[in-house]
């Protein structure tokens, strides 16, 4: 088990710390299971079934911006709004690895980022590789999610407190968690073939949404400028092999440099598992190295005491009662639940998703 957790078996050019896989597969259940209740109590709350089985509370990580927003308003009132508390308690157990471990919410945790690899790894076994974008064109579609961060981050910064408040309360707000998961129900043709066209672009491409179009990457990347945590080569025991460039999906060029700052570098230690010395690649904090496993249970314990202190400390559920959730869900489609930066009063208002 060891042996295989520390991806020691196997082709050499699939190996990888599978207690990152471990890790990951089981956050990515978690969302799967999450996202069944969701959709068993949004049906109970169209069906009007009082009371409505429990929430799932976790789904509020799929509302990064109403979770930044409420970071944000946190600072302004002194006290975490009650309609999407969990949403900011996610958003800012990411903001906290990024600044422990990099980018490590993306290649531990998320669930797209999963998806997105084993997509790249069906590339590969089908076509026998995945395709890299011309540098040319590759510099300025990385751009884009940075654009797309500043844009989004840049709108919630420039709400006042007020609008900010009026934001969290509004109807479109209260349920907006519902609403993200109705975008994905019921997507018309520009959205399935959109959809489609990042599912089998990530096929052939690896890592199409999140390399170019993330925003909430780019915004983890930003914060994983301040982290300590990097990826160091000694050059003395290096052998030049190249099998850590080749590993990086990240496609930073570490075989050529001793310590990789970029704001891409997931900590997914990839590049550490292919290396065949042992001595000559690493993630470091300071002077010590992080063994995966460590990482791994940083990761998971980070997640596990945020969710377990947020519940405590009554900074998870929402106030909002199984009565007024199946009414407002029941007129969901009215144009009370319409985007408030749609109706006027808030223009530069961003979606909440
Ligand atoms: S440099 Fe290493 S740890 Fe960073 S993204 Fe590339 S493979 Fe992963
Ligand atoms: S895989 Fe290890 S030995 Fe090979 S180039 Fe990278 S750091 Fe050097």
């Amino acid at each position: 088990m060891l042996v295989w957790l520390a991806g020691r078996s196997g082709r050499k050019a699939h190996r990888s710390f599978r207690v990152r896989q471990v890790v990951q597969g089981g956050f990515a259940l978690t969302c799967v299971l999450l996202g069944v209740q969701f959709a068993r109590w949004v049906g109970s709350a169209r069906a009007g079934d009082l009371p409505l089985p429990s929430r799932p509370t976790g789904a509020e990580g799929f509302l990064p911006i109403s979770g930044l927003m409420g970071a944000l308003d946190w600072i302004y009132q002194g006290s975490l709004n009650v309609i999407h508390p969990a949403a900011t308690v996610l958003v800012l157990l990411a903001i906290a690895l990024a600044l422990l471990l990099r980018k490590a919410f993306c290649s531990w945790v998320c669930p797209i980022g999963y998806l997105s690899e084993l997509l790249a790894r069906l590339g590969r076994t089908a076509v026998g590789r995945n395709f890299r974008p011309w540098k040319w064109l590759d510099i300025p579609l990385r751009g884009v999610k940075w654009l797309l961060m500043i844009f989004f981050v840049g709108s919630v910064l420039a709400m006042g407190r007020e609008e900010l408040s009026a934001f969290l309360s509004s109807p479109y707000n209260r349920v907006a968690d519902v609403k993200m998961g109705l975008f994905f129900t019921d997507l018309g043709t520009v959205g399935l073939v959109v959809m489609g066209v990042l599912v089998v672009g990530s096929v052939f491409i690896q890592g199409l949404w999140c390399r170019y179009l993330c925003p909430y990457g780019a915004l983890l990347g930003a914060f994983s400028w301040a982290s300590p945590a990097r990826i160091c080569r000694n050059p003395e025991a290096c052998v030049s092999c190249g099998l850590c460039d080749k590993a990086c999906m990240a496609r930073l060029p570490v075989a050529s440099k001793d310590t990789i700052l970029s704001a891409e570098c997931t900590s997914c230690m990839d590049c550490v598992a292919v290396c065949p010395r042992s001595d000559a690649l690493g993630l470091h904090i300071g002077r010590r190295r992080v063994a995966p496993l460590a990482c791994g249970a940083a990761v998971m314990g980070l997640f596990l005491a945020g969710y377990v202190g947020a519940r405590v400390a009554g900074l998870w559920e929402n106030t909002i009662s199984d009565a007024e959730y199946v009414e407002r869900i029941q007129n969901i489609r009215s144009n009370e639940y319409g985007h408030p930066g749609m109706e006027g009063p808030s223009a530069s208002t961003p979606s909440t998703r």
